[in-house]
């Protein structure tokens, strides 16, 4: 048997039926704030005709209308508050894409309920008092670093705000100050090994690293395997949203059979991308979640863009409840499209870290030749190969792509330290297409 650690016993391990209690109780709570405090909310409500009162069961949220990114954007700054302006503890917004961001905002009661589900998903991954933990992920305006910090407070683990960059640094604080937990983004992990091995530093045998929690990006169970091979530790997925507070919504147990979401926080469904359409359980869609217990802002089914399935289980080995997710798949926004077919970057990265010979950096180039799309995957060998190698590897890989994504990519091996290497979210796929 494995060690499971629970932070909050009453709530995680509680049946199905108490859960679902609380739940509806805190769904119809949370319709009425944002009815009777909330124009948009208000407003979209009257749209489809439907007051407060008619959500009785948990079956009725079908009835409600979705909330998108595109709608909280034009709510910028403080159009999805429910709560007077002065009540604002903190103010958050989404890194920089185009156009104004989406802000996310906290009262005390938000944080105080952040931490708790943080709290909940360190000790879930083992990540437990006496443990010092590696924060290295951005503390600047982004929720990553905060939702750790806040969570390993709460449990009595003792944070470093890294941040990020500074790799060299950061190597030596992990050596210096045995560390033993890491957070960051997956690709982080490796980089850091990286950095260590030309530092001198081996990773598995010179650090006390045995676990790490990764996220904020799609990432798949073959990269998993080389982070925990490299570190010699158990890596942890973790899944979460800026909008929805930050990291914490989901979190694998130790049994990495998916991530529980916190159902007495959130609401999860998963729906037809399409269409919206909801689907059956273990079948694949888009994530929609609905916030109980958020105070300032909060979220009635918010469609996330991110691909995932509800899996059909009771009870997990580890004794929670709490219904689990499918590791992320993608974002529909990741999903490129070659000649008409649907490809994942998730997809590609697993098939190419299958092979023993590749190191865990690659990058997709899309661009367009007579009228066709043409993608081409550049990887780095883990040690340099001669051409003739290099050659039989990349038909290797291309044959192996074909059969996973349907689509037949150019692979071209390149030499190592070759591709350009990342501190935040890798940029993997290059689009020339629009250009
Ligand atoms: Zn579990």
């Amino acid at each position: 048997m494995m060690k499971v650690n629970v932070w909050n016993p009453s709530v995680e391990l509680l049946s199905r039926d108490e859960l679902d209690k609380i739940k509806l109780q805190r769904l119809k709570e949370v319709i009425h704030r944002v009815y009777n405090n909330n124009q948009f909310y208000r407003k979209k409500m009257k749209e489809k005709g439907l007051k407060p009162e008619d959500i009785k069961t948990l079956e009725d949220i079908k009835k409600l209308p979705y909330t998108t990114k595109e709608e909280l954007r034009e709510l910028y700054p403080y159009g999805a508050s429910v709560v007077p302006l002065d009540s604002l503890a903190e103010v958050r917004a989404s890194s920089g894409t185009t156009g104004k961001p989406t802000v996310t905002l906290y009262t005390m009661k938000d944080i105080e309920n952040w931490s708790e589900v943080m709290a909940r998903s360190l000790v879930a991954t083992n990540i437990v008092k006496g443990d010092i933990l590696l924060i290295a992920y951005n503390y600047h305006m982004f929720t990553g670093g905060f939702g750790f910090h806040y969570g390993a407070l709460k449990v009595g683990v003792t944070a470093i705000p890294a941040g990020v960059g500074f790799t060299q640094r950061q190597v030596m604080l992990i050596k210096d100050l045995g560390v033993t937990a890491i957070t960051s983004v997956p690709n982080y992990a490796i980089r850091l090994a990286e950095v260590a091995f030309e530092m001198g530093v081996d990773p598995a045998r010179d650090t006390r690293v045995r676990k790490g929690v990764f996220g904020a990006a799609p990432w798949s169970e073959e990269m998993r395997r080389r982070i925990e091979k490299i570190w010699d530790m158990q890596a942890y997925d973790m899944y979460g949203l800026s909008e929805l507070w930050g990291p914490g919504v989901a979190i694998e147990c130790v049994y990495k059979s998916g991530l529980h979401v916190w159902e007495d926080h959130f609401i999860v469904e998963v729906v037809d991308p399409k269409t919206g359409e909801p689907v059956d359980v273990e079948e694949k869609g888009e994530l929609v979640f609905t916030t109980l217990t958020k105070d300032a802002m909060p979220l009635i089914r918010y469609r996330t863009r991110d691909i995932s399935r509800i899996l059909d289980e009771n009870k997990c080995q580890c004794g929670r409840t709490h219904t689990k997710i499918d590791r992320i798949q993608g974002r529909t926004d990741d999903m490129f499209i070659i000649n008409g077919v649907n490809v994942w970057p998730s997809a590609v990265e697993e098939v190419l870290l299958k092979e023993p010979l590749v190191a865990p950096y690659y990058q997709i180039v899309i661009d367009r030749v007579d009228a066709l799309d043409r993608m081409t995957v550049f990887v780095e060998s883990r040690t340099k190969l001669g051409e003739n190698d290099k050659i039989a590897l990349a038909k290797k890989l291309e044959y192996e792509l074909k059969e996973v994504i349907l689509v037949t990519p150019r692979v071209e091996v390149v030499d190592p330290g070759t591709l350009p290497r990342f501190d935040g979210k890798p940029r993997v796929v290059v689009d020339k297409r629009a250009l």
